[in-house]
């Protein structure tokens, strides 16, 4: 058996961070920055109103009621028409351009009509500057708003699109193919003969390459033959950037994936010190050649019972597809929570990845109880988990401990 970290490390030595493409922004989501972004223009463009009010020069109002002459009204996307003199002010709406004479406005809540339409009472002095926003107040010309490495989430390209950056330079998102082994797998809805199961770690490894931000591209269900097997893993070498298989790696007498790849590819096969999800290849597999320079596939081949699958895809595939694809932070977020059960295990060998279900609390903590049942072919009680206990060699931790989890969902709810 090796060890995790060691396994971990020999996977991600082996991958790169893909070439930059150039995407426009709206396919941008996501996705890791390979540009420093400069800003060419300024945020917001010109001084407007913050508040729906009144245009003022401070002066006028410092004492209060004062009586002005309204002399314009300015909507969001108009101009104004006239400057703001002495005891004269424009009606401005949030976000209208400020008229010239201006410095300050006042809220309209704390305004009153005046005798006469052309008239307004404004009951609140303000300070020079008061509720306006002056050009370049968010971003300057020049200012790196962005950097290589970084992450557009939803507030970065929202920044990217008011500064007109319509294109941007970033790792592009991966193509990963998904398939699943197996002569017992069934997935047409027919009537289950003995020995067959329904197939369903594809559909679920599917979820979590999406989840990973990749394209989860389903090569379907391949047989336990090498011939079927090895046109299927060629064409999705080809096709995509990686590639996710289930089943075959363990010691099984019809482990065909194990034989194909030991002569097709440059594989490893591993027996990690985990539990779930000990037997797990990795390799790489030369694509067709279609250029000059001999692109390589990562394969991840990973156990086919069902929790297994799950546990292996999250500790070493998806660290290696966030590597590809740029990101720093590889691995999920690990963090120590109150064991609202005991975690007892035996000393194996092995670190224990129990599934849990983690909730925020009142007293401000997160707590873990562990899901109804461990079986690594239990998918049904795992599936409610939102992360797994990484319970190190050793006996576990009782109730009222803390105990280590990897966060798997970034949906962790009230109790
Ligand atoms: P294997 O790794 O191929 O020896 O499979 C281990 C166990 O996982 C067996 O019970 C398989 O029937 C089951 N299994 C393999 N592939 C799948 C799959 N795609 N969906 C559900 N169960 C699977
Ligand atoms: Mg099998």
């Amino acid at each position: 058996m090796i060890e995790l970290a060691s396994a971990q490390e020999k996977v991600l030595r082996a991958v790169q961070q893909a070439a930059p493409v150039t995407v426009a922004l709206n396919h941008a989501y996501g996705l890791v920055l390979a540009e420093n972004i400069v800003s060419q223009e300024e945020v917001p463009h010109f001084a407007n109103s913050a508040v729906d009010g009144f245009a003022v020069r401070a002066q006028d109002v410092a004492n209060v009621p004062a009586t002005l002459r309204v002399v314009d009204e300015i909507a969001a996307g108009g101009v104004p028409h006239v400057a703001v003199g002495p005891g004269e002010t424009s009606r401005i709406m949030t976000g209208a351009p400020m008229p010239s004479g201006a410095d300050a406005v006042v809220m309209v809540e704390d305004s009153t009509e005046g005798k006469t339409p052309e008239e307004v009472v404004l009951s609140a002095s303000v300070q020079v500057g008061q509720a306006v926003r002056p050009r370049g107040d968010d971003v300057h010309i020049g200012d790196v708003v962005f950097r290589i490495g970084d992450v557009l989430h939803s507030a970065a390209v929202g920044v990217l699109a008011s500064i007109n950056a319509p294109h941007v330079s970033v790792v592009p998102r991966l193509r990963v193919a998904v398939l699943s082994t197996g002569d017992e797998l069934v997935d047409d809805g027919s009537p289950l003969a003995l020995g067959q199961i329904r197939e369903s770690n594809r559909t679920m490894l599917m979820g979590l390459v999406t989840q990973a931000g990749c394209v989860a591209v389903d090569y379907g269900i391949v047989r336990d033959n090498e011939q079927a097997l090895e046109e299927t893993l060629r064409r999705a070498a080809d096709e995509c950037d990686a590639i996710v298989t289930s089943g075959g790696v363990s010691m099984g007498a019809y482990d065909v994936v194990k034989a194909l790849l030991g002569r097709i590819a440059h594989m490893t096969w591993m027996q990690i010190a985990i539990k779930p999800a000990k037997p797990f290849a990795f390799g790489m597999l030369d694509a067709p050649r279609g250029s000059e320079v001999q692109r390589q596939v990562p394969i991840f081949g990973l156990p086919g019972n069902p929790v297994s699958s799950l546990v292996s895809f999250e500790l070493l595939a998806r660290p290696a597809l966030r590597k590809m694809m740029g990101h720093a932070a590889l691995h999920r977020p690990s963090l120590l929570a109150m064991a609202d059960a005991d975690f007892l295990r035996k000393t194996d060998g092995k670190i224990h990845f129990q599934r849990v279900i983690a909730q925020s609390n009142s007293d401000g903590r997160i707590h873990v109880a562990p899901v109804s049942q461990q079986g690594s072919h239990q998918l049904a009680a795992s599936a409610l988990a939102n992360a797994v206990a990484v319970l190190p060699d050793g006996d576990g931790v009782v109730q009222g401990g803390e105990v280590r989890i990897l966060l798997l969902s970034d949906l962790v709810e009230e109790a």
